[in-house]
C-alpha cells in the first residue's frame, strides 16, 4: 500500500482547453470530519496518510499537493432544457487522477474548495450538511451496486459560508471514474474544434471504455457505449426509488456513473409523480420522467458527436438517430432484468412479466405503499408471513388475481430460496430521508458525527436484516414525503 495518493494528470495534460489551473484558497481551521477508509483502501492509499496535517490542509482546499496541477474542469449544459454555454467547475477542483487497485485512474475532486473563473455569483463554497449528505447518499448507492462517484472524505474548512445564514463550511473530497459529463461534450464541440472534439472522445474512451480503443467508428461507438450505460444506470435508480433530481446535462457522467448529489433523495410511497427538489416546479426530473429524460439528454450527447460521427451531416445524423434509438430496447430489457430478480422470477414472456410488473406498481401506487418495503413483504409472503403485504397492498381481488399470476411465475421453485434470492436484490435499509435529516442536524448543530457514522454502517449492508434499530428500515411519517424538500447547489 503506498503512503499517499500518487497524482497523475491525464486531463489536465490531454485536454488543457476544457481546464483551468486552480489554485487553493485557504481554509483556516482544517478539520477532518468523516474519511472512507473503504474508498482508500481501494485505490492503495494508506488512510492514515490522509490524517496528516499536510493532506487535511489538501482536503479542505487550502492548499494543492506537493507537485500537483490542480485544474477546474470547463463545461456547458442543459439545465431544465435551457442552454447555458459556460458553467464548469465553480466550486469544485480536480486535483489530479490516482490509480486504483486495477491500475485503471480514477479522478480526486474537491467539492466546496473555493472560487474559480466559473464560479460566476456564487461564493465556491460549500456548508457541512449538504457535502455529508453526498457522503451518505453516494456511500448507499455504492452499496446498492448502483455505479456511482464515491466519498473519500469530508473536511470542515473552519470558515463560516453565508446561506440562509451563516453555516460552517466543508468540502467533499471524492473519487470519480471521471468528471467527464454531457456537458464537457457540449462545451468542446461549442468550440467548433473538431480535433479537440475528437481527443476528448479519444480520452473518454480509453478511460471507459478501452475495449472500443482504435474502432473506426470511434464516436459512433462511444455513443453506443453511453446509451448502454445511461439505461442500465437509470433502470437501477428506478428500482430502488431513486430521485436523482437534477439531470442536467452537466449532471451526466460519460462515465455511466450516478453524479452530482444535489436534490436527491429516495421515495418512500411508490409515485411516480414524486419530486423533492424546491426548484423543480414542472416535475421535469419526477421519478417517473428518469427514463425519457435520459433519453433527451442522450440526444444532447449525441448532437455533440456528429461532427465526429461523419463529415456528412445527413449521415451523420441518421446514425446517431440509429444508435439513440436502441436507448428504449436497452433500457427495457435492463429494467426487465432488474424487475425480474426483485420479483424471484427468471426469464419468460416479456411482454407479460412487463405487465405483472406494471400491475404491481399499479397496485403500490393505489395503495400508497413504500416502494422499499413492498418488495421485502412479498419475500415475507412467500415464506408463509402474509399479513404484512396484504396490510401494505390494500388486500382485495387485484392483490389477490395478481398474487396468483406472481406465484405463476414463481412456479414450483423453493419458495425460501426464492425469497433469500429476493432479499439479497431487495434492500431493507436505504437512506429514510427522516432518518438523514435527524443525522444531518445532529452533524451540523450538535457537531455530533456518530448518528451519520452510524447510518453510513447501516446502510454499507443494504439487504440483510439485522437489529440496527427499527427506524432505519421505516418509512418516513405518512406525508412527510410530501413536505420533503431538498435543493440544488447549497
Ligand atoms: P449543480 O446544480 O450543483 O450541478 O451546479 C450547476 C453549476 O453551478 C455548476 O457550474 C456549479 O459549479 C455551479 N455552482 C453551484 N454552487 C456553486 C457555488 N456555491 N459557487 C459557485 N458555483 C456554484
Ligand atoms: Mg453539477
Amino acid at each position: 500500500m503506498s503512503a499517499e495518493p500518487q497524482l497523475h494528470h491525464e486531463f489536465a495534460t490531454a485536454l488543457p482547453e476544457l481546464c483551468v489551473g486552480w489554485l487553493p484558497v485557504s481554509a483556516p481551521a482544517p478539520e477532518l470530519r468523516l474519511l472512507n477508509h473503504g474508498v482508500a483502501a481501494g485505490l492503495d492509499i494508506d488512510p492514515e496518510a490522509l490524517r496528516s496535517d499536510e493532506w487535511v490542509r489538501v482536503l479542505a482546499g487550502g492548499a494543492a499537493p506537493e507537485g500537483a496541477q490542480p485544474v477546474s474542469q470547463a463545461y456547458a449544459g442543459h439545465q431544465f432544457g435551457g442552454y447555458s454555454p459556460r458553467l464548469g467547475d465553480g466550486r469544485a477542483v480536480l486535483l489530479g487522477e490516482i490509480a486504483g487497485g486495477d491500475g485503471r485512474l480514477v479522478d480526486l475532486h474537491l467539492k466546496g474548495s473555493g472560487r474559480t473563473v466559473f464560479s460566476r455569483g456564487g461564493d465556491g463554497k460549500a456548508s457541512l450538511g449538504p457535502m455529508l449528505r453526498e457522503y451518505v447518499v453516494s456511500e448507499a448507492m455504492a452499496a446498492l451496486r448502483i455505479p456511482t462517484t464515491r466519498a473519500l472524505a469530508v473536511t470542515e474548512t473552519g470558515e463560516d459560508v453565508w446561506r440562509d445564514g451563516p453555516e460552517r463550511g466543508a468540502v467533499l473530497a471524492r473519487v470519480a471514474a471521471s468528471h467527464i459529463r454531457v456537458g464537457t461534450f457540449q462545451f468542446a464541440a461549442a468550440t467548433g474544434d473538431v480535433a479537440l472534439l475528437a481527443r476528448l472522445i479519444e480520452f473518454a474512451i480509453r478511460r471507459h471504455f478501452p475495449h472500443l480503443s482504435g474502432r473506426p467508428d470511434a464516436a459512433l461507438e462511444l455513443l453506443g457505449a453511453v446509451v448502454h450505460s445511461q439505461a442500465e444506470l437509470v433502470a437501477s435508480w428506478m428500482h430502488v426509488g431513486f430521485v436523482h433530481g437534477v439531470m442536467n446535462t452537466d449532471n451526466v457522467a460519460i462515465s455511466g456513473e450516478t453524479i452530482d448529489y444535489g436534490p436527491c433523495a429516495f421515495m418512500d410511497r411508490h409515485d411516480a409523480a414524486t419530486v423533492f427538489s424546491s426548484i423543480d416546479h414542472q416535475g421535469r426530473y419526477a421519478y417517473g420522467n428518469q427514463p425519457s429524460v435520459m433519453q433527451w439528454n442522450l440526444a444532447r450527447f449525441a448532437e455533440t458527436l456528429l461532427a465526429a460521427i461523419d463529415d456528412d451531416r445527413e449521415r451523420a445524423i441518421a446514425a446517431a438517430t440509429d444508435t439513440l434509438h436502441g436507448y428504449a430496447p436497452a433500457y427495457r430489457s435492463a429494467w426487465l432484468r432488474g424487475a425480474r430478480a426483485k420479483l424471484g422470477i427468471g426469464g419468460g414472456d416479456d411482454e407479460a412479466d412487463h405487465r405483472l410488473v406494471d400491475d404491481l406498481l399499479e397496485l403500490m401506487t393505489v395503495a400508497r405503499a413504500d416502494h422499499t418495503l413492498t418488495f421485502r413483504d412479498l419475500a415475507r409472503w412467500l415464506r408463509g408471513d402474509r399479513d404484512p403485504l396484504t396490510a401494505r397492498l390494500a388486500s382485495g381481488p387485484g392483490l389477490a388475481e395478481w398474487l396468483v399470476r406472481w406465484t405463476g411465475r414463481v412456479g414450483a421453485a423453493p419458495r425460501d430460496a426464492v425469497a433469500d434470492a429476493m432479499d439479497a436484490v431487495n434492500p431493507i435499509y436505504i437512506p429514510r430521508n427522516a432518518v438523514v435529516e435527524d443525522a444531518l442536524a445532529a452533524a451540523v448543530e450538535e457537531r455530533d458525527l456518530g448518528e451519520v457514522e452510524r447510518l453510513v454502517a447501516v446502510l454499507a449492508d443494504p439487504f440483510t436484516e439485522r437489529s440496527v434499530g427499527e427506524r432505519y428500515a421505516l418509512a418516513s411519517p405518512p406525508d412527510y414525503d410530501g413536505a420533503y424538500t431538498t435543493f440544488c447547489g447549497t
